[in-house]
């Protein structure tokens, strides 16, 4: 069987393998992208029922390497956000307008970046290959890494200088690279659909913590609201077998009437929710990427947000120095250990906070009853008159932490020359 040959090799291609192949090709590196699933149909009406709620930073960066545009026409931005509690007084509201900005974020539909992601790649000439499943990962031989992979014509071998595992929670490719990880299922799954209030949404975001847990409710386009309803497995399966104007009164009682009558605008599907986290991301020309490093509860929505600094820092871990015209050059070999071991230290306090912070949140705030329960309201009423406190929260919620941007920025377009 003949071996083939290239520098980066990605096993999933979500949103995370699916950016970073992009990015990376455009790097001058030669890049080949594994995704189990098919290709993307233009028109399909995929399972995918999120809208992701991507911070400024996110949008600051996806804009930095050209790829902001095509999602804008789909993206609704999130003028302010109001944190509350179920059945307690005192609640945060967050305002773009109070940190000299329009927006805090902007929320997208998951199935509008895969299309968007599959054509970047087909510009930036990665080598994508749909339908095929890692089999297995070898050992490092010669400076390479090999992978074997089952795809629509049989079996066919890789080598790599470096893998990078975006394959999601379960991540195939950390259990055969045997990098140790933490997990824990939540008692808790969410069910996610879009409604549509009589009362125009005005480009506000809810987040309400409630008995069961956090209930988001993410400004989307044509009035519509995308839900994120958090709430236990059996809660969940109850809803899910009652009609829909039922479970429309049920989300009505729970969330309140500030937006007016919600009404059902969409499929409901139901995610488990599990953190995941990967205390040494990186193995011997590997590297583990997004959900297969670290998946968060949703609470907050910072998963991908995450995820996508993780393709930022990479990248800019990669690059070497910078030509005279200011435009970055990048190592020749990605897969270094030095290079590996700069980005997982690179990459450590965010995922840590990260993942400590959100599971805080789902958590901690559910057993928010009682006394503590009131403690709350009041620490939130304390909080929204603040504002030292509520800008640090606002920051945290932009995403604007340091964000290494100038790699980005000055990165070739697909049809420019390569700066490699
Ligand atoms: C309910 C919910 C709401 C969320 N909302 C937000 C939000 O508002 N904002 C936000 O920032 N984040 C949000 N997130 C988090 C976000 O969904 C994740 O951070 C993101 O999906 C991670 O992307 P990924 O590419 O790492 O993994 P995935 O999206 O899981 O993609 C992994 C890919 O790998 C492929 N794959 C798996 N195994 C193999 C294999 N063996 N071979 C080849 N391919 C393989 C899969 O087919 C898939 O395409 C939310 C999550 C949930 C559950």
């Amino acid at each position: 069987m003949t071996t083939n040959t290239c520098d980066i090799a990605i096993v999933g291609g979500g949103p995370v393998g699916g950016l970073a192949a992009c990015t990376l090709a455009r790097a001058g590196y030669a890049v080949t992208l594994f995704e189990r699933g098919a290709p993307p149909a233009p028109d399909a009406h995929a399972n995918d029922t999120r809208g992701y709620a991507l911070a400024a930073g996110s949008v600051q960066f996806l804009d930095d390497l050209g790829y902001w545009a095509p999602l804008a026409q789909r993206a609704t931005a999130i003028r302010s956000i109001i944190v509350s509690r179920r059945g307690g007084l005192g609640r945060v509201h967050l305002n773009a307008a109070d940190h000299g900005r329009q927006a805090l974020g902007q929320v997208v539909p998951a199935v509008a970046l895969e299309p968007m992601l599959d054509a970047a790649c087909r510009d930036a000439g990665v080598d994508v290959r749909y339908q095929s499943t890692l089999a297995d990962v070898g050992d490092v031989d010669n400076g390479r890494r090999p992978l074997r992979i089952r795809g629509p014509e049989g079996e066919g071998t890789w080598a790599a200088r470096l893998i990078l595992a975006a394959d999601g929670i379960q991540s195939p490719t950390r259990k055969a690279l045997g990098l140790p990880v933490n997990r824990l299922r939540y008692a808790a799954d969410a069910l996610v659909f879009d409604v549509q209030p009589a009362r125009p949404h005005n480009g506000q975001a809810f987040e309400r913590f409630t008995d069961e847990g956090p209930l988001a409710l993410l400004p989307q386009a044509d009035g519509r609201m995308n839900v994120v309803w958090v709430a236990p497995p059996e809660a969940c399966e109850q809803r899910l077998e009652r009609d829909e104007a039922e479970r429309l009164r049920e989300l009505q009682a729970r969330f309140g009437w500030s937006l007016g009558r919600l009404r059902p605008a969409g499929r409901v599907v139901r995610f488990p929710l599990e953190r995941v986290h990967a205390p040494e991301p990186a193995a011997e020309r590997a590297l583990l990427l997004g959900n297969a490093a670290h998946a968060v509860h949703p609470v907050a929505g910072q998963g991908l947000n995450l995820s996508l600094r993780d393709v930022a820092t990479l990248l800019d871990a990669l690059r070497a120095d910078r030509a005279p015209d200011g435009r970055p050059r990048f190592t020749s070999d990605p897969g270094v250990a030095t290079t590996l071991a700069a980005y997982a230290r690179a990459r450590q306090r965010d995922v840590t906070g990260v993942v400590a912070t959100t599971d805080f949140l789902a958590r901690g705030m559910l057993h928010a009853a009682g006394l503590r329960g009131h403690a709350l309201g009041g620490g939130m009423m304390a909080l929204d008159r603040l504002r030292p406190a509520r800008d640090h929260i606002a920051r945290a919620a932009m995403g604007l932490g340091p964000l290494p941007r100038h790699t980005a920025r000055h990165l070739a377009r697909p049809d420019t020359e390569g700066a490699a």
